[in-house]
């Protein structure tokens, strides 16, 4: 199989350093659900994987971040795309799980769902903990420059991270070299 993990905020959607609460805060960013539709018309199972923190913050509930999702699944299938599955951490930066980034246990869980290996898996973030994740899981890190892209590319990334303006010039990419 053709396996893409993407990272959501920043990536997929505008970040906000407030979280992105509701439904009406979640606002994809230019190209990004058109890239996700070439993707998946490329053959390509698309998943994020997504720290929501704001849960355990108290900031939104499980209920809020479903209506999120749904207008992510709905958005992204109006552009003729399909995110076969969301995983998230939920939890905060204090409690201990294995699940959020920088560490690669929503990979590792990935890896399980689908049956696969994730070596060589494209997986696109904005932030260094998306790019530490991935590695950590054996995955290839793609960061993009949209949300905090531009931050972390002053910092040292990864061995092996590829660069790429935004979602839709890493699916440029991908589909070239395919
Ligand atoms: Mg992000
Ligand atoms: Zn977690």
């Amino acid at each position: 199989m053709k396996l893409i993990i993407l990272d959501r905020d920043g990536v997929i959607n505008q970040d906000s350093a407030a979280f992105v609460k509701s439904p009406d805060e979640w606002v994809a960013l230019p190209g990004s659900l058109a890239a996700i539709a070439r993707l998946s018309q490329a053959g390509y199972t698309v998943v994020v994987a997504s720290n929501q923190s704001g849960l355990a913050r108290g900031l939104f509930d499980m209920a809020t971040l479903n209506a999120i999702h749904a207008k992510l699944h709905r958005e992204v299938a109006q552009a003729g795309g399909m995110v076969d599955a969301i995983f998230l951490c939920p939890h905060g930066p204090d409690d201990g799980c294995a699940c959020r980034k920088p560490l690669p246990g929503m990979y590792y869980d990935i890896a399980h769902r689908y049956d696969t290996n994730l070596a060589g898996v494209p997986s696109v973030g904005d932030s260094l903990r998306d790019l530490q994740a991935a590695a950590a899981a054996g995955c290839s890190p793609w960061l993009v420059l949209t949300g905090n892209g531009a931050k972390t590319r002053q910092g040292e990334l990864p061995p092996g991270t590829r660069i790429a303006n935004d979602l839709s010039a890493v699916a440029d990419t991908l589909l070239q070299d395919a």
